[in-house]
């Protein structure tokens, strides 16, 4: 059980836990697809082939000397991911990479949104803690998101993967965060959709964590067929302090119902 008394903030990860990434992703997938209307192809065969490109192309990132350009800036990766869909339609074009890959970026944008009780949740909580943000991913992509959803100057603190250098699960962003709130760990909350990224390691330096699973929060499958399946724990890793499934339930473990 969390003591709501004893935490002296409370931080959050945005993508699928405030904001519907996901979803805006795959909507803009389908519809960039079906726009460009590739021959031989349907808007849900390359989507396969774009999760095909991402199951191959995203895991080796952070080996690899993207991961530096990564952090600055989602386009080039962007565009080689495109470039890598695209190839394995059978049109393997950099400038049209380019174009469709940021005609993506800005459907995504479109369509990304907050669940619709996140702003909610957030101002209640913020009556009573200052609240920070810890997101992994591209400096100008995770500002732009910040933007889109209205979220500027809702956190106190700001950590940004492409504008630290790192990113969760390191220890030096839980560092800062501890640093910056002036708390102990265990005066923390990590509330977060990543069991791997946000919750297993605030867990591991002490921090309570809140694990919000939701059933939107993967990646197209290469496998339409397949049903999605939602991340799970490994077997003998510690529990979160509560799961949840929408971020108003919060409310009632933090005590914040009538605030
Ligand atoms: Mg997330």
């Amino acid at each position: 059980m969390i003591d709501p008394s004893r935490l002296k903030a409370v931080v959050f990860d945005l993508d699928d836990t405030l904001c519907g990434y996901w979803d805006a992703s795959k909507k803009a997938l389908r519809q960039t697809f079906a726009e460009l209307d590739l021959p031989g192809q349907t808007p849900e065969s390359m989507v396969r082939h774009w999760a095909e490109a991402f199951r191959e192309f995203a895991p080796t990132l952070k080996q690899t000397q993207w991961y530096e350009v990564y952090l600055k800036e989602g386009q080039p990766t962007r565009t080689e991911q495109m470039r890598r869909t695209l190839a394995k339609a059978g049109c393997d074009d950099p400038d049209q990479a380019r174009k469709v890959g940021d005609r993506y970026g800005e459907l995504r944008d479109c369509y990304l949104e907050l669940f619709p009780d996140a702003r909610t949740v957030l101002d209640r909580l913020a009556q009573r803690w200052p609240l920070g943000l810890m997101t992994n991913g591209p400096a100008d992509i995770q500002r732009q998101e910040i933007a889109t959803c209205g979220l500027d100057g809702m956190f106190e603190l700001v950590l940004i993967e492409g504008e630290q250098g790192e990113g969760k699960p390191n220890v030096s962003v839980f560092k800062k965060a501890e640093t910056h709130f002036g708390a102990e760990p265990d005066e923390l909350l990590m509330v977060g959709n990543s069991y791997g990224h946000d919750i297993e390691p605030a867990l591991r330096y002490g921090w309570r964590a809140i694990w919000i699973r939701r059933p939107s929060d993967l990646p197209p499958s290469a496998d339409l067929k397949a049903n999605p399946q939602p991340e799970e724990r490994p077997a003998g890793s510690p529990d979160p302090d509560a799961e949840i499934r929408e971020l108003s339930e919060l409310l009632k473990i933090l005590d914040c119902e009538f605030a």
